[in-house]
């Protein structure tokens, strides 16, 4: 039985004491929210150390946003898979849109920084995801088969234990125009089918894949009704504890 999960997704946005702030309230919420439903919160990398304090024996999880592709050394500004795990945090993001269209994030790179997240315990949650002119194109399968192949072709059945997908159209994500339950719906089941060639039926079946962009309270019951799609990354969403934890009610 695959995970059901809702992932917060911060950004670069609030500071260290409105951060601590923020997930403390997360968390004095989370019994509010069905118990077979994982509550993760992905914060900046300088909150890590700090929430990781506040979620502690509470049942929210708590990811890093992006890591590096290098082991350690001289990287100047770069954090490690290990310095992240050394945190307290248990997952990481990787191949978020934003950073694939600021910050040079290529499938080649996403392999590279998979790999040491896995070494290091962090769960992975791997975004995948088709541009506006993409999806105008009718290229969206081919350029979500492509993202999701080009990295899990170097795992394993075992490694995708610990791998999660995130389906975010980039038209969706900060733009308030949500995918219809039937659009992510339909990507959702086709991700599970390349991931039913790429390994077998039963790594399928167990994939968590969630949905991204401009998933709200309002919209979230449709979409997470959905049998392939198995929870929310939240972005915009995820900065109110109360809106965040109304996602997660929606299941
Ligand atoms: C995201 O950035 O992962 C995201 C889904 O953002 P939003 O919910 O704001 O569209």
């Amino acid at each position: 039985m695959r995970k059901k999960i809702v992932a917060g997704n911060w950004k670069m946005n609030t500071t260290v004491p409105e951060g601590v702030e923020l997930a403390k309230a997360v968390v004095a919420k989370s019994a509010d929210v069905p118990a077979d439903v994982k509550l993760i919160i992905a914060t900046p990398a300088t909150h890590l150390v700090p929430v990781a304090e506040v979620v502690k024996g509470s049942a929210v999880g708590l990811s890093a946003e992006n890591c590096a592709d290098k082991e350690k050394g001289a990287y100047t500004g770069e954090i490690s898979a290990a310095m992240v795990a050394s945190t307290g945090a248990e997952y990481t993001i990787l191949g978020h849109s934003e950073r694939r269209q600021y910050y040079g994030e290529t499938d080649a790179k996403l392999v590279e920084k998979t790999k040491l997240a896995l070494a290091n315990n962090l769960g992975v949650i791997l975004c995948v995801g088709e541009t506006l002119e993409e999806r105008e194109a009718g290229k969206h399968f081919d350029v979500v088969k492509a993202q999701t192949v080009n990295v899990l072709a170097n795992f394993t059945a075992q490694d995708m234990k610990n791998i999660i997908i995130a389906y975010e159209p980039v038209w969706a994500i900060g733009t308030g125009k949500t995918a219809t339950a039937e659009q992510a719906e339909e990507i959702h089941a086709y991700i599970r089918n390349v991931l039913a060639e790429q390994f077998d039926a039963q790594v399928a079946e167990d994939t968590t894949i969630l949905y991204g962009g401009s998933c709200k309270p309002s919209n979230a019951k449709e979409l997470f009704a959905k049998p392939d799609i198995d929870g929310g990354l939240i972005g915009g969403a995820a900065l109110k504890a109360d809106d965040f934890i109304a996602i997660a009610q929606s299941y």
